[in-house]
């Protein structure tokens, strides 16, 4: 429910981390909006919030206390700079409670943007970036037709991390099919090896309007994995990373099985309830598929 005195445009998403954030729709829909497995936006076109706007939606809800508030919609970040610094100067001027301000990425809007520019949106208040990266396998990015490469991502994550700015990881479970699992996971961790994000969380790929609508958006043959394959999955993934801190989550409710922890520190336990699920999948406690919440 809204209890604000404005008014969203559905659908309206955030990361499940952002519950008690304020969210501010600065942009409507994603301006790629061209990912294979990607509804999210399909029904809405892309357009910028004009700023006297979201400034009357800052004002409006001044009399609140937020401690955190979320940019979206889908690529909330391809704003330019100068127009991101002017939303970030409102929300402190106006809401001085606010200790976060975090927005959803692409990594190919921070390499639009200088290394300069991004260090000024980090001092005006933007800490954390959520971006989908999904995979960090170049086959497996060309075949959903992510717009990016996982050059394009490491160059862009690399740059919003060098400007202070904090990265919170999405990879996406099953997204290269069978025929693409092996090197979807290692591929990805190499990615990850090379960022050292402070979060990382998967996703399990899922079909809203079907497996033959996916597949046709897919550039390539394409079988869905099972329960265990894609648990097994994980299994490569975790195998692969070396990651120094990294807060790791597959909780979201697309996964059939929870882990959590740091990586490195819980891998080799994470690893070991991967195992024993793999051997023992009648006495595993997996999420049955009305419970997943899709
Ligand atoms: S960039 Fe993100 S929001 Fe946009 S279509 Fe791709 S997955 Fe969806």
């Amino acid at each position: 429910m809204n209890y604000f005195p404005f008014k969203y445009e559905e659908p309206l998403f955030r990361p499940p981390s952002e519950a008690y954030s304020l969210i501010l729709q600065i942009t409507g829909g994603c301006s790629w909006n061209e990912c294979a497995f990607c509804e999210m936006y399909s029904s809405k076109t892309f357009k910028i919030k004009p700023f006297e706007l979201v400034k009357k939606e800052i004002e409006s809800v001044s009399g609140f206390r937020f401690n955190k508030v979320f940019l979206a919609d889908g690529d909330a970040m391809v704003l330019s700079a100068n127009k991101l610094l002017k939303i970030l100067r409102e929300i402190k001027n106006k809401l001085p409670g606010v200790r976060r301000i975090s927005i959803y990425a692409r990594p190919s809007d921070f390499l639009k943007k200088s290394a300069e520019e991004l260090k000024e949106l980090k001092s005006a208040g933007l800490d954390l970036a959520y971006v989908g990266i999904e995979s960090g396998d170049d086959e497996v990015l060309k075949n959903v037709n992510k717009g990016e490469t996982s050059n394009t991502t490491l160059e862009g994550l690399l740059k919003a991390k060098d400007a202070g700015i904090k990265l919170s990881v999405m990879i996406l479970n099953g997204l290269g099919g069978k025929e693409l699992t092996v090197q979807h996971a290692v591929n990805s961790a190499v990615l990850l090896n090379k960022l050292q994000p402070e979060f990382l969380s998967t996703l399990v790929l899922s079909f809203p309007y079907g497996e033959e609508h996916f597949k046709k958006r897919y550039a390539g043959n394409f079988t869905a994995l099972n329960k265990l394959e894609l648990i097994n999955e994980i299994g490569i993934l975790l195998q692969h990373t070396e990651l120094k801190q990294t807060v790791f989550r597959s909780d979201h409710a697309s996964n059939y099985l929870v882990l959590k922890g740091i990586l490195s520190k819980d891998k080799e336990n994470l690893l070991n309830k991967i195992n024993f699920v793999l051997q023992n999948p009648d006495k595993a406690n997996l999420r049955e598929e009305y419970m997943r919440g899709l």
